[in-house]
């Protein structure tokens, strides 16, 4: 055993929440390792061109990060990280002006669009959405013991403080649409707004998820964001300032390092073992510290370590964790002409050929329709159900993308998207995980019909090529997307904040010693919120005497310490 396979800290899996972790302790002074299973890190922040001159994000696109205290606290913008501040949009104000549904443009009135406002903290003075934000997504969740009130839970504190007109105990059993009930009028509003909540994390309809699934979509609206794919380079741009801002701290990264094992010695884990076929001739990392699982909680518990140390009854409950969620349909057209509107949807244009995209709901653009898709995706869990005329999708405009790094650059080609629909996640479709992938050709066809109920000349003609990214594919492409879903999804009580994904693991510690979880599927909020997992991590870090950060660190302002640990606050 050389000594150049021992570092403090050895991490599994170089996706964004691993990536993350890394950078907040090399910054430390820790030497870390990264292990990641593929030749390339990033995981679901990747860039494809599968075509020369056709640039995808198969996965994500959208900029859920602007309130991280990861831009101060790791200084990305050192690391090549630059931001297209450019509105596409200027007329979009905080207060959104249209919705695309089955019967045209909705447009919102003024008052609703002013209640919206004011329920998200942008009409406080001072605006106190980054407040709502962080006390959201970017706080640990509190220790086991602390009994969580109405005065302790962060974003109601937030709320208390700014919001005391609106604020009310019952904010923790209120649906979304429950409170939008009390302040907004327009029915296809709601649902719209809801919609865009399904598809970011906290479901629009689930009890006591009012104010994370607001956050969810105030986080990537104007005027919090100009718009929501800002970096440059898109999401992969911003990996790579994070990857490079962890390398310039000592992180030392390897690909194609496949993990096997979690050694474990006296109840404590030690490294890990990489799978015999991983290149590198040593297989043993050993970790003078601690070990961080930034892949799936399942692969954690039930394939890296052997239930010889592991109690049984524990085991069944990481077998039993629902990570149903949802996942998307992803697909881009290549076009020969830019995509048309058709004209009751002239609106969702903010120039010659430039289409704003948003979400579409079908029909009447009622919570009916929201009803009946969420009985498809999480109900019925198959194809869907719904036909295309009441469907619900949500199309990234390319008036979103940074005009450096545009989708296409293919001389009198075009692509507008991604185009999404939410599906079931593979592992819960009742016709096997590879049924959408079995009927891609149905699936392809109802993303036309669903996309040509507001687009006009989406036809043979004008298509020259289709990208899809099923959920199942997406499991193929990247081993920490088990069921191809995104896990940012936090649909229930169950999968939120101190419950995440088990209790006793919310706060990232685990039944061995020296082992943390700092993943999508296994901490507090999971995806989206960028950089909030590693930040919400570096609190445990610092409790357990790991990690000592220098000046630049602070913690959340609601954070509560655990007893008989070092506090993560300033002393
Ligand atoms: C279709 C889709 C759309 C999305 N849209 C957005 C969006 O618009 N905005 C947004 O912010 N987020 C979005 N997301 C979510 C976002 O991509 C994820 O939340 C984020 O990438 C999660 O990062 P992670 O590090 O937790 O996991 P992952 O990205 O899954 O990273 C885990 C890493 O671990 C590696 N790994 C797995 N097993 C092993 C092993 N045995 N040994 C070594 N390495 C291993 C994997 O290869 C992977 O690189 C989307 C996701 C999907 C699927």
């Amino acid at each position: 055993m050389s000594e150049d396979e021992r570092f403090d800290v050895v991490i599994i899996g170089g996706g964004h929440n691993g990536t993350t972790i890394a950078a907040y302790l090399a910054k430390c002074g820790l030497s870390v390792c990264i292990l990641e299973e593929r030749p390339e890190c990033g995981g679901a922040q990747e860039n494809t061109e599968p075509i020369a001159g056709v640039r995808l994000s198969p996965h994500a696109i959208a900029n859920y990060a602007g309130p991280s205290p990861g831009w101060e606290q790791l200084e990305l913008w050192k690391y090549g990280f630059r931001m297209d501040l450019h509105a596409r949009n200027p007329e979009y104000r905080g207060v959104p002006t249209g919705f695309m549904t089955g019967e045209g443009m909705y447009h919102v009135t003024e008052q609703d669009g002013l209640a919206w406002a004011k329920l998200l903290g942008f009409l406080g003075t001072p605006m106190f959405s980054t407040d709502l934000f962080r006390a959201t997504f970017w706080c640990p969740p509190h220790p086991i013991d602390v009994e969580l009130t109405p005065d302790n839970i962060p974003f109601m504190q937030v709320y208390k403080q700014h919001q005391p007109d609106v604020w009310t105990p019952e904010l923790l059993q209120m649906t979304m649409f429950d409170l939008m009930d009390e302040y907004i009028e327009g029915e296809p509003f709601k649902a719209c707004m809801a919609y865009v909540a399904l598809v970011s994390g906290a479901h629009g309809h689930f009890e006591g998820q009012a104010i994370p699934a607001l956050s969810c979509v105030g986080m990537v609206q104007p005027p919090y964001i100009p718009r929501p794919v800002g970096p440059r380079g898109n999401i992969h741009g911003y990996y790579h300032a994070l990857l490079r801002c962890a390398i310039a701290h000592g992180a030392t990264v390897r690909t194609c390092c496949p993990v096997e094992e979690i050694m474990i010695n006296d109840g404590t884990a030690v490294g890990v073992r990489l799978k015999d076929t991983s290149p590198r001739g040593e297989k043993k990392i050993w970790a003078r510290k601690a070990v961080i699982s930034a892949t799936d909680v399942r692969q954690t518990f039930q394939q890296f370590i052997g239930p010889s140390h592991m109690d049984a009854g524990f085991l069944q409950r990481i077998k039993d964790l629902s990570l149903k969620g949802g996942s998307l349909y992803v697909t881009h057209w290549l076009t020969k002409d830019q995509l048309r509107f058709r004209p009751a949807y002239a609106s969702a244009m903010a120039g010659e050929g430039v289409f704003t995209g948003g979400p579409f709901i079908g029909g009447a653009g009622t919570r009916k329709e929201y009803f009946n898709h969420v009985a498809d995706v999480l109900g019925w869990k198959g194809k869907p159900r719904v036909p295309a005329k009441e469907g619900l999708f949500l199309w990234v405009g390319n008036q979103n993308y940074d005009v450096t790094h545009p989708q296409c650059t293919r001389p009198g080609q075009y692509i507008c998207g991604p185009f999404d629909t939410m599906v079931a996640t593979p592992e819960y479709d009742p016709e096997g995980p590879d049924n959408l992938n079995k009927i891609k050709a149905e699936m392809d066809a109802y993303h036309l019909e669903l996309a040509s109920c507001v687009c006009e000349n989406l036809d043979s003609n004008n298509i020259v090529s289709t990208f899809v990214n099923t959920p199942y594919d997406s499991e193929f492409r990247n081993t920490g997307l088990l069921g191809g879903s995104w896990y940012g999804v936090r649909p229930s009580r169950a999968e939120w904040w101190n419950q995440r994904p088990m209790p006793e693991l919310a706060r990232g510690r685990t039944p061995i010693d020296g082992l943390y979880l700092c993943h999508q599927s296994s901490t507090h909020p999971g995806g989206l919120a960028l950089m909030a997992c590693g930040y919400n991590l570096m609190h445990i870090m610092i409790e357990d005497g790991i990690a000592e950060p220098g000046q630049w660190w602070y913690p959340s302002p609601w954070y509560i310490p655990e007893r008989g640990k070092k506090s993560a606050k300033r002393p």
